[in-house]
């Protein structure tokens, strides 16, 4: 399920949600100020990058030793 970034227009609050793309944005409501001011946000990776240029984008810079 691909992470939607959302921004509360009332507040500026930034936050992430997982959900379809075509669910109902219109319910979403700001967890900071409760109102339903909720624009969406653009991906920063792009849909049309190849799936490993996307996932070396959205992995960590540094693995974390033990594995
Ligand atoms: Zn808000």
């Amino acid at each position: 399920m691909p992470i939607h970034e959302y921004r509360c227009e009332a507040c500026g609050y930034c936050f992430e949600r997982r959900m379809p793309a075509d669910d109902g944005e219109t319910r979403l409501c700001c967890p900071a100020c409760g109102k339903p001011s909720i624009r969406k946000r653009f991906p920063a990776i792009p849909v049309m990058l190849p799936a490993a240029t996307a996932a070396a984008f959205s992995a960590p810079p540094a693995r974390p030793a033990g594995r």
